[in-house]
């Protein structure tokens, strides 16, 4: 790639993380990066961890979701937003409506679990359940907000979306300078692709590296193939880095091929193991997305003597019995 050319793309990128911090203040707080002394004796480096499960909906969607609807003109947020997420995504864009006073509608299918629908509802958003698999709750959401003339927000393929992640990068710069690696779980990659682009204008030699679990690693496929690829989904502990990238994705694959340095998988038992070491060291529960940074961690080659790492604990939004059947085998 021309040198030049890479030199504007980040420079404009910067401008719209920096633009999206203003929006979204007052909505959505800063989180603590916390230096963990256990595990930077254990790997001999200094390795922090970047709180964004402290966001009232557990995970730092909240950032994305604020940077775009806060955009919106007003006869827009008047009309209502629409999404097809069930995951953090869905309860980051109903708490950002329920926050700023604007209709929401959920798309959801019908085998979502009655959990997850009731924390939904509790948010108080329009809930629309069709189909049997998440594409046709995706396609009915399509649809419907066409006719109703609905925003719709999607979770990580659009440019507001991946300026408000990026916001993570712009904190972590204030919070520790000496940075040299980031360590970021990785799916549709709004959330790399921001805290990339936030980092790497400052930092030309930072490593940006993404982690994902072994089975349905659709971002680490569709690198690998050279164009965003489909999986068919299997069950994980990093539940919330499923879905697909779409096949017509047109912003995060091209910046994570061009910004992400590497791209680790982590197996089942990594993942319920990093979750059991966060809990007994740190006294924090997790989800298993989350989990996978210092699953990371252990692989060889990843943590040099002296690095500066830092770790995306990207959400905790798992239940409280499913957490302690995971860890309790690894307590
Ligand atoms: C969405 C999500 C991710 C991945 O973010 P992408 O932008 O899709 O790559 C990681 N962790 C958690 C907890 C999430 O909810």
């Amino acid at each position: 790639m021309p040198a030049e050319w890479a030199l504007t793309e980040l420079a404009s990128g910067a401008q719209q993380i920096w633009k999206a911090q203003k929006r979204i203040q007052g909505l959505v707080d800063k989180t603590p990066l916390i230096y963990s002394d256990k595990l930077s004796k254990k790997f001999e480096a200094g390795i922090y961890l970047k709180y964004e499960f402290l966001h009232p909906t557990g995970s730092f969607k909240l950032r994305g979701a604020a940077s775009k609807i806060l955009s919106l003109e007003p006869e827009e947020r008047q009309r209502g937003v629409a999404t097809f997420s069930t995951g953090n995504h869905g309860l980051a864009v109903a708490y950002t409506a329920h926050r700023l006073g604007i209709p929401a509608s959920i798309f959801i299918s019908e085998r979502v679990p009655e959990t997850k629908v009731n924390n939904l509802k509790k948010l108080g958003v329009k809930l629309f359940v069709h189909g049997r698999s998440q594409d046709e709750a995706e396609d009915y959401c399509y649809d419907k907000s066409r006719k109703e003339n609905w925003t719709v927000i999607k979770p990580f393929d659009d440019p507001l979306i991946i300026a408000g992640q990026g916001t993570i990068g712009l904190e972590i710069l204030s919070q520790l300078p000496e940075l040299n690696t980031v360590i970021v779980p990785l799916s549709g990659g709004g959330l790399i692709s921001g805290i990339a682009l936030a980092l790497k204008c400052n930092l030309p030699d930072v490593r940006v590296i993404g982690v994902s679990m072994m089975e349905s690693a659709v971002m680490y496929q569709s690198l690998q193939a050279g164009h965003p690829v489909k999986l068919e989904e299997h069950n994980t502990l990093a539940d919330s880095l499923l879905g697909g990238i779409g096949l017509d994705n047109q912003y995060t694959f091209p910046l994570v091929e061009q910004f992400v340095d590497h791209v680790i998988l982590v197996s089942e038992e990594e993942i319920a193991r990093g979750m059991a070491y966060l809990y007994s060291e740190h006294r924090i529960a997790v989800e298993g997305a989350a989990a996978t940074t210092v699953a990371c961690l252990r692989k060889s080659e990843i943590v040099k003597p002296a690095d500066n790492v830092a770790l995306i604990l990207s959400g905790n939004n798992v239940d409280t019995s499913s957490f302690h059947e995971v860890v309790s085998a690894y307590l």
